[in-house]
């Protein structure tokens, strides 16, 4: 058995419209690269971390708190170090800290010969993620590690499920560089919603659900729609009507919010749309004054996956 493994760690979306803290999907354009290391010495060492600053303490580090909840219940009779080489900026809404923790407990598990499946390493991924968000959540995790499309139905208990990707499916993402902290982007958000809304929003869950299963591309458009927090969130991303504006005018089936923001994703069919779509994306945010990045992507049906050496 291999002593060390390497592995990309992908981006993912979170929310996907009208699936707040539930829904997500895996990017494959931009993902962070993540070396684990068998060491003789017992415990968790983070012993490099490339491409932004984070903390090489364990108990400080997403990575390190999901490893510690993962080696405390698995007690293997070796240690593990971890590289990090980042490339999903933090707090760019794209799920830069569930790559982190989706990657240390894959690579634990296959270098123990996985001892566990894919929704025990979430429950580990998940104490990571309490790490960065304050709350333990699985909607960027699931994805990354299931790849394609998921569902996080309850965390407790922990049951996820695996939603088919339609072929044709592309995203598109722009990321304007401004800082909108996690716990802001909670705020903000209504305590209560009216029962005329909640109506409005999962009749949106479950035809979106539906038209990925059936390769509705339609109904893709018309499911995507968020009334209840893109209203709120929205005001912390200038310009956000613009953008979603010219996306949709360019062709996209729907664009909203990347998880708590400030990336923006659109969902297209096909390619060139997606391209089209970044285009215009591109000339509306030019009009501002605040730096941003584009990408578009297929939608990653694998999840995380190793690089052969
Ligand atoms: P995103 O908006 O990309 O989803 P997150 O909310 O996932 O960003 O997490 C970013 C926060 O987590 C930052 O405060 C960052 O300092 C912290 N963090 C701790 N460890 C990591 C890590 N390994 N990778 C990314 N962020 C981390």
């Amino acid at each position: 058995m291999n002593n060390e493994i390497k592995l990309f760690c992908p981006a993912t979306v979170a929310n996907v419209a009208c699936g707040f803290d539930v829904l997500g999907f895996c990017l494959d354009s931009i993902g962070d690269e993540m070396v684990v290391r068998k060491t003789k010495e017992k415990g968790i060492c983070i012993t490099k971390i490339e491409g932004y600053d984070l903390p090489l303490e364990a108990t400080k580090n997403v990575a390190g708190v999901a490893a510690i909840a993962m080696y405390e219940h698995a007690q293997p009779d070796c240690g593990f170090e971890i590289e990090i080489y980042k490339n999903i900026k933090p707090g760019s809404g794209i799920g830069s800290s569930a790559a982190s923790a989706v990657g240390i407990v894959f690579g634990i598990n296959e270098l123990l010969g996985r001892p566990y499946n894919k929704t025990q390493l979430t429950y580990f991924a998940m104490k990571g993620e309490a790490l960065a968000s304050k709350s333990e959540h699985a909607d960027n995790l699931a994805p990354a590690l299931f790849g394609g499309f998921t569902l996080v139905k309850s965390t407790l208990p922990l049951d996820i499920l695996e939603i088919p990707t339609p072929k044709e499916l592309f995203a598109t993402l722009i990321h304007p560089q401004i800082e909108i902290k996690t716990s802001e982007a909670r705020e903000i958000l209504p305590k209560e919603v009216s029962l005329k809304n909640a109506t409005t929003q999962w009749a949106n869950v479950g035809s979106l659900i539906h038209a990925l299963h059936t390769n509705d591309y339609k109904l893709i458009h018309r499911s995507l729609e968020d009334i209840i927090v893109e209203p709120y969130r929205k005001q912390l991303i200038p310009h956000f009507d613009d953008l979603k504006f010219a996306a949709m005018q360019a062709g996209a089936l729907g664009c909203a919010i990347s998880g708590s923001g400030p990336s923006i994703f659109a969902l297209s069919k096909g390619k060139d749309i997606a391209k089209r779509v970044e285009k215009a994306m591109k000339s509306m945010y030019s009009k501002t004054d605040i730096a941003y990045n584009t990408f578009v992507s297929t939608i990653n049906t694998k999840g995380i996956n190793i690089i052969n050496p």
